[in-house]
């Protein structure tokens, strides 16, 4: 089963994979993901992305495309898959039409408002990387290992705006490709939502799959 997690940077793409993996097993993959880690490692690629990534542009799809195509042959994603932040463009769409049969496309559907209040409360662990909404729950050390919390570059108030408009401008015509293809379920989710609370519906649709 190969699923794809569709929405703008803040909507949660995260930790709806998160619950999806315990639920189901697959395997996460987020191309921002795999960015930041070569980025951390200093590798060619990390070089490569490091001006886009960090002032919030798209890597270009030459690139993006390459990345995500070899990690899906990898022999440990034979159980499924969940794509998150791939497909951004009709291209890489197209592409990964060419390579993998996708069963679901969730596109979660969330106001500006909601993506501005959770980028700009959202704090990354130095240490292990795992996100904390910071602002909210009023700490400054990661919950997990007591590592120093810091905010993503691309999380700052100039270039959320600047994602969002990239993200509006690709999505709709991303949307009718699946639409066509009848495998996309839209969420709506809300502010004041937890993750669990917009997953439960998410949770019965992939489990009729
Ligand atoms: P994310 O963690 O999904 O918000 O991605 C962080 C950054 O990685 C984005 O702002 C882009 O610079 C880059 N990126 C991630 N996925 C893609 C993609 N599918 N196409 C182009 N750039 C991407």
């Amino acid at each position: 089963m190969n699923i794809i997690l569709n929405g703008a940077s803040g909507s949660g793409k995260g930790s709806m994979a998160a619950l999806l993996v315990r639920d189901f097993g697959l395997v996460h993959i987020s191309t921002g993901d795999l960015f930041r880690e070569n980025m951390a490692k200093k590798t060619e690629l990390g070089k490569k992305v490091e001006s886009y990534v960090s002032t919030g542009k798209w890597v270009p799809d030459e690139v993006t495309i390459a990345v995500l195509l070899d990690r899906i042959k990898q022999p440990d994603c034979k159980k499924g898959v969940i794509l998150d932040g791939f497909p951004r463009t009709l291209n890489q769409a197209k592409a990964l039409k060419a390579v993998l049969d996708v069963d679901l496309v969730i596109a979660i559907d969330v106001t500006d408002e909601i993506v501005q209040a959770r980028l700009g409360g959202r704090y990354m662990c130095r240490k292990c990387g795992t996100i904390h909404a910071a602002r909210w729950d009023k700490i400054d050390k990661c919950k997990k290992c007591g590592g120093e919390l810091y905010q993503r570059d691309d999380d700052k108030a100039e270039f959320i705006q600047k994602r969002l408009e990239n993200f509006k401008q690709n999505n709709a015509e991303i949307l009718d490709f699946y639409r066509a293809d009848n495998k996309l379920f839209v969420v709506h989710d809300k502010l004041e939502n937890t993750p669990e609370d917009t997953y439960r519906a998410v949770k019965d649709v992939v489990a009729k799959l």
